[in-house]
């Protein structure tokens, strides 16, 4: 395998994928693939149905620049008979059990042992129902010191201090339920004390590594912030292509959008790919559970339909091989171990600040694809090879976050041939 580098065609990194096991070539023909049937099971009524709570509170920080425009706003599901009477009736089961939450500070999100994120899901008594489908990811115009700031935050959380504390001073632990002995300035990992972030040494935006000369950096470290970069690149990619041209009032791809947001700095484009290769691995890693799923919603040609979907969806991921090595992270001794929580609650953390975004339509997005790659890093690193197979440890609004990301991150490598021939139309004058 070859080192990685960018082909002499437009925007084509080729070689092998740093800290993944796979060519870059290996995800562009997967993605082409299986992109067909994902776009259709995207659209069939179980994986459509998001439910989310788009009005709680940012908890770091007080938020008031709200997107006025028209294109930041979501349409909800007001149509409660789309909606399958089993995951209402999971809602109101569920009204008595909010107190057994396990984390007294949000009492609306529930987060397991394993879990990465706080997902919403269909027994959260907050929230509505949203069709994914009627509300696509794209140009709104958010943009300015709120968006800055959230990303500013995100990447500040990859700022990993603890493991460094526990094994300097001998403290092993583990869980970071156990972490109140850390420093103070800890207090982020918990969302505590409002100014999250404020002082640390994580990742500016912007940094862009150059993984070429980044030998001290941890892979966990890097594998977190390839995860958050190659979510912020997808987003600027559906951005770009979907863009809207105020003048006519058309969407389009908007290439000069492309060029200074993406193209020019190669090793974003490179992050889509790498977050492409661990969607890959952890969607064949949950395939005996995920064959068994109960996706049915009680309309017997929709659940042959999204069952049918769903395994050409699967066979095409399986036919890949393997993508990523999880074995590989978090490997190696009780420190590992401590990283490994600390990961964790730094990436809860992002699922938090999603309640920061100043856009519903960006902050709806946000928790979808935040949540979808929080179900990614449960399958690969919280769940053992029993668990794997029990369909009940992944929520239904894990399973639906985690095929719409996977869907949202295959249309930005699908996209980049899009940009490649409105390129090389350009340059040619053609
Ligand atoms: P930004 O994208 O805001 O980036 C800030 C800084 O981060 C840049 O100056 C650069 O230094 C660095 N940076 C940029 N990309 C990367 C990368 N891939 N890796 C590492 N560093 C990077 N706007 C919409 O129109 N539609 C949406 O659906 C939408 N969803 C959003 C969801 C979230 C969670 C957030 C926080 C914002 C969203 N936005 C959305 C806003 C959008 O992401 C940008 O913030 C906005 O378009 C302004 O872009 P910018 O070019 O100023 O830089």
């Amino acid at each position: 395998l070859e080192h990685p580098s960018d082909s002499d065609r437009y925007c084509s990194p080729s070689g092998q994928i740093e800290d993944a096991y796979c060519l870059y070539e290996t995800i562009e023909d997967a993605t082409s693939n299986l992109y067909e049937p994902l776009s259709h099971l995207v659209h069939t009524p179980f994986f459509r149905y998001f439910k989310v709570d788009l009005f709680e509170e940012c908890p770091f920080w007080q938020e008031d620049s709200l997107c006025m425009s028209r294109d930041c706003g979501v349409e909800t599901e007001e149509d409660e008979s789309k909606i399958p009477h089993k995951w209402r009736a999971q809602a109101l089961s569920s009204l008595n059990d909010v107190q057994d939450a396990n984390d007294s500070n949000h009492p609306a999100c529930f987060a397991r042992v394993s879990d990465f994120c706080y997902t919403p899901d269909d027994s959260s008594p907050s929230g509505v129902y949203v069709d994914l489908a009627r509300n696509p990811e794209r140009f709104t115009g958010y943009s300015g010191p709120s968006a800055q700031r959230v990303w500013d935050t995100i990447y500040k959380e990859n700022c990993f201090g603890v493991a460094d504390f526990f094994e300097s001073s001998g403290r092993l632990q583990s869980g970071v339920a156990q972490v109140s002995q850390a420093p103070p300035s800890l207090g982020l990992l918990t969302g505590a004390g409002g100014a999250l972030g404020a002082g640390q040494p994580g990742l500016e935006p912007g940094f862009d590594i150059d993984l070429d000369g980044e030998n001290d950096m941890c892979v966990e470290k890097r594998v977190y912030y390839k995860l958050i970069s190659g979510l912020h690149s997808s987003i600027s990619m559906h951005i770009c292509s979907e863009w809207l041209n105020q003048e006519t009032g058309e969407w389009s791809p908007n290439l000069d959008c492309f060029t200074t947001k993406l193209s020019q700095y190669p090793e974003r484009i490179q992050n889509i790919y790498f977050l492409h290769a661990l969607l890959t691995r952890a969607v064949a890693r949950a395939r005996p559970l995920l064959d068994h799923y109960d996706t049915s919603v009680g309309d017997g040609i929709a659940d042959a339909l999204t069952r049918q979907y769903m395994n050409d969806t699967m066979d095409r991921v399986t036919a890949c091989g393997d993508t990523f090595q999880e074995g590989t992270i978090f490997d190696g001794g009780p420190g590992k171990q401590i990283l490994k929580e600390e990961f964790k609650a730094h990436f809860r953390n992002v699922s938090r600040i999603m309640d920061c975004v100043g856009c519903d339509k960006c902050r709806l997005w946000g928790k979808v694809q935040v949540s979808g790659i929080g179900a990614a890093l449960k399958i690969l690193f919280g769940l053992d090879g029993d668990e794997i197979k029990q369909p009940n440890t992944l929520q239904r609004s894990e399973v639906v976050a985690l095929f719409n990301t996977f869907h949202r991150i295959s249309e930005s490598i699908e996209n980049i041939e899009v940009f490649r021939k409105l390129y090389e139309a350009r340059k040619t004058g053609v």
